[in-house]
């Protein structure tokens, strides 16, 4: 499945963080394997809202102007 809009970077820190394009961030964990279990949820539930927004075109304006603005 491809989501062009979210993009989700792991972040080595301290503790590792997953960071999506569309500004959401996981909590920070210790274990990077935890991290990419946690990025693929928040793909996976995007992916569950944009068959969602597709039945409401108010949600796809509301998306697209976040996107717009994180640009
Ligand atoms: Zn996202």
């Amino acid at each position: 499945m491809t989501n062009g809009e979210h993009v989700v970077e792991i972040v080595d820190g301290r503790f590792c963080r997953a960071v999506c394009s569309c500004g959401w961030q996981s909590d920070a964990r210790r274990m990077r394997s935890s991290i990419r279990e946690l990025a693929d949820a928040h793909l996976e539930e995007h992916a569950q809202l944009a068959v969602i927004n597709l039945t409401d075109p108010s949600a796809i304006e509301l998306v697209e102007e976040r996107h717009a603005a994180t640009a």
